[in-house]
């Protein structure tokens, strides 16, 4: 069973989310990984092995970012690597997801998505989700009223988790929406 972490408040994210995911570790995971947004950007930071390796690669990086999420890993599709860990992002990186469950009908998601042009970097179930939302944001399938006042950001997470099966958690951030953190 992995874990997942999300911070959005006025403290720096990056040490926030590295001790929710110690408080986690007791549920067992093979990588783990964080991304923040800072100045327009995700930084994803992900590291195959034990929190420390993680640690070790965050160490001196000092980020002031705001917001975050991070990601202790249990395969379940994809081998435990770096390029499996969580969190995943779309094709222009400019959204990340981590992933807590099994997305069940993620084989015909990825082919839709490859066929559409997003370019797929791992073979988990997860990186669908990223992909969806990303693709749903350029063309939301529908004009749902109900959604209008919502940021084109939520309406596209929610879009998306319609169209998956399964069960799960997730933890969504945007680039493009840095005062957001979604959790479904
Ligand atoms: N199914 C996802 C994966 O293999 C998430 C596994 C988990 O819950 O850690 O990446």
């Amino acid at each position: 069973m992995c874990g997942i972490v999300g911070y959005i408040g006025t403290q720096a994210a990056s040490g926030i989310l590295l001790e929710g995911l110690k408080k986690l570790e007791y549920r067992g995971y093979d990588s783990a990984g964080i991304a923040t947004i800072f100045e327009g950007e995700i930084h994803c930071v992900r590291a195959k092995g034990k929190l420390r390796n993680l640690q070790d690669k965050l160490e001196g990086l000092d980020s002031p970012a705001r917001v975050g999420i991070g990601h202790t890993r249990w395969a379940t599709h994809g081998k435990p690597e770096e390029h499996n860990a969580h969190p995943h992002m779309d094709t222009a990186c400019r959204i990340a997801v981590v992933q807590n469950g099994i997305v069940e009908n993620y084989r015909e998601l990825r082919e839709e998505l490859k066929a559409k042009g997003h370019t797929f970097r791992s073979e988990t179930d997860t990186e669908v989700i990223p992909h969806l939302i990303a693709e749903l944001m350029q063309n939301p399938v529908e004009d749902d009223q109900s959604l209008a006042h919502q940021s084109l950001f939520l309406q596209a997470v929610k879009q998306a988790v319609n169209r998956l099966d399964g069960a799960f958690a997730l933890a969504v951030v945007s680039a493009d929406y840095p005062d957001e953190l979604i959790a479904v």
